[in-house]
């Protein structure tokens, strides 16, 4: 698309500090409140200013990505109703990867409207250890995603990939996204942060995002934190969008820059790691 994504990416990559949660303050959650809106015909944001959350719409009922925590999961809860949807259609909770800010609402979702959770197998392994960044209500163990399955509701179908680094099973997901009832290509990769240590953990990530670059196809970026794909500037656009402008979400050269900066960020990370620094 345009230089103008380009440098905003560049600069909320350098900038955002990602999966940084804690408690959160009176101010804070103010400035965490975001107006829901819708993106696709199927898919609406229902995260906050700094997290994600995503709902995608199906014949058979509701999808959501990621559960916020704390109090932004009640924030994400009124979203959806506030967008004429009821939470208790949510059949699937899709959980990108078992840190707090992904997976600290997870145990709402499933106890008050019956979302039935997912997430990879090592996630789930992870989320039964003590919390690693804050702690939170654990999920009951639901269903695990695996590498190369698919989830099927209705006529919506999500495909999912284990792409291991910030956490040992992050879990990224394939799905359809429409536009006037044209079909776009999207991906959200579950876990774009550097915000690990380890050598060999970084090498996994290369190779994880190495894998999402030879993927064919992908249009559109859905990240789980809105910074990094522009999310709201984005929206702007769309909102002001005519007749005849293409939708702003759909920008497969800005999602190939991104990875390439992904992978250039691992790398220098790598090298750090490697050279003892
Ligand atoms: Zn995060």
């Amino acid at each position: 698309m345009n230089s103008k994504f380009q440098k905003l990416l560049l600069i909320s990559f350098l900038s955002i500090n990602f999966c940084n949660a804690q408690e959160l303050s009176e101010s804070d959650l103010d400035n965490e409140r975001v107006a829901p809106f819708q993106v696709f015909d199927n898919l609406y944001y229902v995260g906050a200013r700094t997290v994600s959350a995503w709902l995608l719409e199906s014949d058979q009922g509701l999808i959501l990505f990621d559960s916020l925590y704390g109090e932004l999961t009640a924030l994400a809860i009124n979203s959806i109703r506030d967008l004429g949807f009821d939470p208790d259609d949510i059949r699937y909770l899709i959980v990108s990867h078992a840190h707090y800010d992904h997976v600290g609402g997870a145990r709402r979702f499933q106890e008050e409207f019956g979302a039935v959770v997912m997430m990879t197998e090592a996630d789930w392994n992870m989320v039964a250890e003590p919390a690693i960044d804050q702690e939170y209500p654990k999920p009951i163990r639901h269903l695990s995603a695996s590498d190369g399955s698919t989830l099927n509701l209705g006529r919506t179908r999500l495909r999912f990939f284990q792409t291991p680094g910030v956490t040992p099973g992050v879990l990224s997901t394939r799905f359809t996204v429409y536009d006037n009832g044209y079909p776009y290509d999207a991906f959200l990769f579950g876990g774009a942060g550097l915000n690990f240590s380890g050598s060999d953990r970084t090498e996994l990530y290369i190779s994880s995002v190495e894998r999402i670059m030879q993927l064919e196809g992908i249009e559109v970026n859905i990240p789980n934190h809105p910074d990094v794909a522009d999310v709201f500037e984005r929206y702007e656009i769309l909102q002001e969008r005519q007749d005849g402008d293409p939708h702003p979400f759909v920008d497969p050269e800005s999602w190939n820059a991104w990875l390439d900066l992904l992978l250039l960020g691992a790398q220098a990370k790598l090298e750090r790691e490697l050279g003892g620094n």
